[in-house]
């Protein structure tokens, strides 16, 4: 049975009007001063917000996003990390946090905790994860404020946000709601197919004067363990040209590694579980400049 969402109207997507009990973003505008307060001593206590995104799906932009939120907590800094991707979100899985409630506290909804790391997903809020939300840009703009607005992140050095793929309304949403982004890093596979979008993204940040921190080359190069040969089996060098080319840094190359295959399909952080392997070392040496540039 659907129901009627007297605050948009919108009862074929609204999910007030699909589920008994949720929230239509749009309802959420009417205190709007006192929530862009709220919104404001959030963002205070936030040091640097971190952008991750990619022109394109599928090159690992959520497993970076994941580890590098994951190699910034075991430098000791207090770390959220915030998933954005509102109609495919990875995290939860990722990360083996999937079928957790949220909770709340007087200062809002509690951030998922893992070891020390504070994690937000609309994962968490789906009651399956095979529900699609079929969302427009107002919609998601509403939830992600609510996710900056809602959430008692508490004190942070890094926000990471795992945006979608793309440059639509959710990166848009949040580097405008954000305000003052820290930088954007960018994940890209090295293939000519994917160099070109990512250069869209570039463009992007350009377009909002954030600044780009840098780039990843992702799934650069496959050692087989066997006889150790090397096999640059999406190519290898194209974001590290392509930065070059459009004066952006270039943060490292992350190998194609099996064992990151089983991580995530396990949810077991890879930077925790092979600290030692090559991927693991390129993880945290992404991650080095990083800390250093902010
Ligand atoms: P995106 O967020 O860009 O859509 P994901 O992070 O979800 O991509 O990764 C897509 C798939 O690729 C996942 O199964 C992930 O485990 C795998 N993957 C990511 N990086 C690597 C890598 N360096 N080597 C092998 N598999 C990888």
């Amino acid at each position: 049975m659907t129901n009627s969402c007297s605050s948009c109207g919108d009862n074929s997507t609204c999910p007030s009007a699909q589920q008994p009990g949720a929230a239509c973003p749009s309802a959420q505008q009417a205190p709007a001063r006192d929530e862009e307060q709220v919104l404001k001593n959030r963002l205070k206590q936030i040091k640097k917000k971190i952008l991750v995104l990619s022109g394109k799906g599928g090159v690992g932009k959520s497993t970076v996003a994941a580890n590098l939120a994951l190699a910034l907590e075991k430098t000791g800094r207090q770390v959220g990390l915030l998933d954005i991707d509102i109609h495919g979100p990875s995290i939860p899985k990722l990360l083996n946090l999937e079928n957790r409630q949220l909770v709340s506290s007087e200062d809002g909804i509690e951030p998922m905790p893992l070891g020390g790391l504070k994690v937000m997903s609309i994962g968490f809020l789906l009651k399956d994860p095979d529900d699609a939300l079929i969302w427009r840009g107002p919609m998601k703009h509403g939830v992600i404020k609510q996710f900056l607005t809602d959430v008692a992140w508490g004190e942070l050095d890094f926000l990471i946000v795992d945006a979608p793929p793309g440059t639509g309304d959710e990166p848009l949403a949040v580097a405008q709601l954000l305000g003052d982004v820290d930088g954007a890093i960018i994940v890209t596979t090295p293939q000519d197919l994917a160099i070109t979008d990512v250069r869209k993204s570039i463009t992007f940040c350009h377009k909002l004067n954030m600044p780009v921190l840098g780039v990843i080359e992702n799934m650069s190069g496959f050692v087989c363990p066997d006889c150790g040969a090397r096999h640059d089996i999406f190519k290898s060098g194209g974001g590290e040209t392509m930065a070059e080319r459009l004066h952006v840094p270039f943060l490292g190359r992350i190998p194609i590694d099996p064992e990151i295959v089983r991580s995530s399909d396990s949810g077991v952080p890879h930077v925790h579980t092979h600290a030692e392997g090559a991927s693991a070392q390129a993880f945290m040496q992404a991650v080095r400049p990083i800390i250093e540039m902010l």
